[in-house]
């Protein structure tokens, strides 16, 4: 069998310490890859590259479509964009996923019952980045959440739970507020899961779902969430577990492929031999069992488990009464190849088989559906404005705006910060200087011409308001999209 191309990055910090460490137990274990060398992050940064990755290292990439990361330091202050964030999203790794098991009673937990996969939307949300000040006093972030973005991720943690014996599937979001952006993921969840009658579904407001994750992990299976919740719920998970130097993860894209340890590059513990390989090297065997290798992931991933139970421990895990070895980095490495070829007796021995990947009616994994009918009925004018008071302004504010009415629209609604304060607001609503005003046709259910906005915000301007920005509120197949004031 010919050997498979891997792109390597060392990395920054602890990298090329639990990068050695991994690499000579995948090279004992007999994986059958052949490394292409990359350098990314601290060095390529402060040579002047921005982005963390030289361009030659994108082509690397796309030759051998898997990458094998170490953590790595991204420099403090302006300029420096998270090379992470840049690798996932300018190859499409729409699908993060972190493993979370604990290894009781050898690695000390409050949770000695736990094995769930977090599978995070890796590209959208409010991870686009695209932030505004819009006022002396706001600043917005955009939530972007897509359906084909959703399609992809949820098919993906369906799949994921067919193909390793997962029973459930739960989504944790929060569309009781974000009826429309978290509210498309729910609908999507719903709507593919609906495909997979054999996997059982769940769901949770991710609130009260994240407090029954940290106090009863064991009532989890595979939890899909959005970008945000995800990054943040699977941090806890991995400590949960004992710590964060345990978890790896994968960043699985169409073409391309990430795998690296959940944690960063912990620049204090740099060049000493103390920190612990086992995230690094649980990402690589996800790795492993993706470029179809699920042998050796077995292999490598049942004599680790050995060396935890045997008490073999670095000393981020370290604890009396479970460890009977405290080693460095390298030993580590070096007792798990000793290990090659046992099972653990008390923990539960692993089984990979081999990863057909998506099977061609599953492809693509978006649907391409024919556009809704999408009618334009009303324009929201945000307004930058201010009188000095924080309470009860809008009533000066509302026949100002009122002098833009005309042509066939008119003004409905001013909220403040998404709640109603004019007509008829409450006067205990606390306001800042950024104003939605709702225009709609006069003429109740008309739609209205991009013309008609162009002239309201003529008027608007000739008001003597300083408009910051519009939005147009679209109905799709008559149905509205966008939302209603609080109070309206
Ligand atoms: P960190 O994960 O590096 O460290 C957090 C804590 O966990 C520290 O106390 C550290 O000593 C400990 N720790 C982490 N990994 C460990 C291991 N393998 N063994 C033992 N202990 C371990 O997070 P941080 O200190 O917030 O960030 C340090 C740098 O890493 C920053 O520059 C950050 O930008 C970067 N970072 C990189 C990645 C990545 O490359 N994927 C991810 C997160 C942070």
């Amino acid at each position: 069998m010919s050997n498979v191309p891997i792109t390597v990055a060392h990395g920054d910090g602890i990298g090329p310490e639990i990068m050695a460490a991994t690499l000579h137990i995948l090279k004992e274990a007999g994986a059958r890859i052949d490394i292409e060398e990359i350098e990314i992050g601290e060095k390529v940064y402060l040579s002047g590259n921005t982005a963390g990755i030289a361009p030659e290292s994108w082509d690397s990439l796309r030759r051998t479509k898997v990458f094998l990361k170490a953590p790595i330091t991204t420099p403090q202050g302006g300029g420096f964009k998270s090379l992470n964030v840049t690798v996932r999203k300018t190859l499409g790794m729409y699908a993060n996923i972190r493993p979370c098991v604990s290894y009781h009673p050898f690695i000390e937990t409050k949770h000695p019952v736990m094995d769930v996969v977090i599978v995070r939307e890796n590209e959208e949300d409010t991870y686009a980045g695209i932030e505004y000040r819009q006022s002396d006093m706001v600043e917005q972030c955009l939530k972007l959440i897509t359906r084909p973005g959703c399609e992809k991720i949820v098919r993906y943690a369906f799949e994921y739970a067919r193909k390793n014996n997962r029973k459930t599937v739960t989504v944790f979001v929060k569309d009781n507020i974000m009826k429309q952006t978290d509210g498309l993921f729910h609908r999507v969840f719903d709507e593919i899961g609906a495909e997979y009658p054999d996997i059982q579904k769940g769901d949770w407001i991710v609130d009260i779902g994240a407090a029954k994750l940290a106090t009863s992990p064991q009532d989890f299976d595979v939890i899909v969430m959005p970008n945000l919740y995800g990054d943040i719920l699977s941090d806890v998970t991995a400590q949960m577990t004992g710590s964060v130097g345990l978890a790896g993860s994968a960043n699985i894209g169409e073409n391309i492929s990430m795998f690296e340890a959940i944690h960063g590059s912990a620049p204090r513990r740099a060049g000493q031999n103390v920190a612990n390989p086992s995230g690094l090297f649980l990402g690589a065997v996800m790795m492993l069992v993706h470029i179809g290798q699920p042998d050796v992931a077995e292999l490598t991933h049942n004599a680790w488990l050995k060396t935890i139970e045997d008490g073999v421990h670095t000393y981020d895990i370290a604890r009396e009464g479970t460890t009977k070895q405290t080693v460095g980095t390298k030993e580590f490495g070096e007792e798990v190849v000793k290990r090659l070829g046992q099972k653990p007796a008390t923990l539960k021995a692993v089984e990979y088989k081999k990863d057909e990947g998506l099977s061609e009616e599953r492809k693509p994994i978006y649907s391409i559906r024919e556009p809704q009918k999408k009618d334009l009925v009303g324009v929201d004018v945000f307004v930058n404005w201010w009188n000095g008071n924080f309470y009860g302004a809008a009533n000066e504010l509302g026949p100002i705006v009122e002098q833009a009415n005309g042509n066939g629209l008119k003004l409905v609604m001013i909220s403040n910060r998404g709640t109603k304060v004019y007509p008829k607001g409450q006067p205990d609503t606390f306001c800042v200087d950024h104003w939605r005003c709702r225009f709609m046709a006069e003429n109740q259910g008309e739609t209205i011409t991009h013309q008609q906005v162009i002239d309201l915000l003529g008027r608007v301007a000739g008001a003597g308001l300083d408009f910051i920005k519009t939005e147009h509120l679209y109905n799709f197949d008559g149905e509205p999209g966008y939302s209603l004031g609080q109070g309206q």
